[in-house]
């Protein structure tokens, strides 16, 4: 419990200060939640894919549903399980997601994207989603294990006028990423998957909150690295199902939640869960 006394103490010495933040988080919109506990279709993928996929994929597949479900639980309490399923390739290669109607979110991986399934080819991964029926609501994940390295090279001009001594050119480059990179983008796309949209920073304030949910990262950091969710995307999940989790209809039809409510919902679910700690808000 540590860590929730140094959490609130933060939360009350940004209030106290009086900083306003003024940013927020999507939800992925009305009606967009799961009904029930979901079930995660994890499709294998093509032959020249496999060898990577077992060695590596699967596990960091089934460790990002796994860190969801077991952080949700530790936070709120509440049912947050989720069954996992593979699908060999054979058995999925020429089918469509209505072909899986027991399947909630699907999860494949593909090489690079070349625009093949989306037009924005600078995207690590997506999630397409349709909760327009209720007999069949899913939300479908595609993770590129490959990304375009953008490299600034710097060629020197010997004899060449003063004005065109160096030329700088752009090389892109495209790398394998590793695991840190691909699991963090599983993680942010179960997000989307499972009902948070993107955090929206106000330009004006420099006061971000973590999040999964930035709409951009470098995959080629070495600070891509999560062991824990944290707290804001877990309060958001809370705000959309309530605390006990899948199962509930509850839902959102707000499609932003402002950081205010969002930071306030964390230490009001902290001073719920322990009862033994001692939550002071605004005050010393
Ligand atoms: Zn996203």
């Amino acid at each position: 419990m540590r860590l929730t006394l140094v959490l609130i103490v933060l939360l009350v010495s940004t209030s106290t200060v009086g900083m306003v933040n003024a940013d927020s988080i999507e939800t992925m919109g009305g009606g967009i939640y799961h009904k029930d506990n979901p079930l995660v279709c994890i499709m294998e993928p093509n032959p020249e894919l496999q060898e990577r996929f077992y060695n590596e994929l699967l596990i960091l597949t089934y460790d990002s549903v796994m860190l969801w479900q077991n952080n949700l639980k530790s936070y709120s309490g509440g049912n947050w399980y989720m069954m996992m399923e593979l699908i060999s390739f054979e058995k999925h290669y020429d089918k469509l997601v209505y072909d899986f109607p027991r399947c909630n979110i699907f999860i494949e991986f593909s090489k690079e994207n070349n625009g093949q399934h989306i037009d924005n080819i600078d995207a690590l991964g997506y999630a397409q989603i349709d909760f327009s029926k209720s007999k069949h609501q899913w939300a479908y994940v595609m993770i590129y294990t490959e990304a375009i390295e953008k490299e600034t090279k710097i060629s020197f001009c010997i004899g060449c006028s003063n004005q065109q001594e160096q030329e700088t050119k752009h090389e892109a480059k495209l790398l394998e990423m590793d695991s840190n990179a691909i699991k963090k983008v599983l993680i942010h796309e179960l997000g989307h998957s499972l009902g948070i949209g993107h955090y929206v920073q106000d330009l004006k304030t420099d006061n971000n909150v973590e999040s999964i949910m930035y709409p951009n990262f470098n995959p080629f950091s070495n600070k891509n690295m999560i062991n824990e969710l944290p707290y804001a995307d877990l309060e958001v999940l809370r705000q959309i199902y309530t605390s006990d989790g899948f199962g509930g209809l509850h839902g959102l039809n707000q499609s932003e939640i402002p950081m205010e409510d969002i930071l306030f919902g964390i230490i009001e679910n902290m001073s719920e869960m322990c009862s033994s700690c001692t939550v002071v808000i605004g005050d010393e």
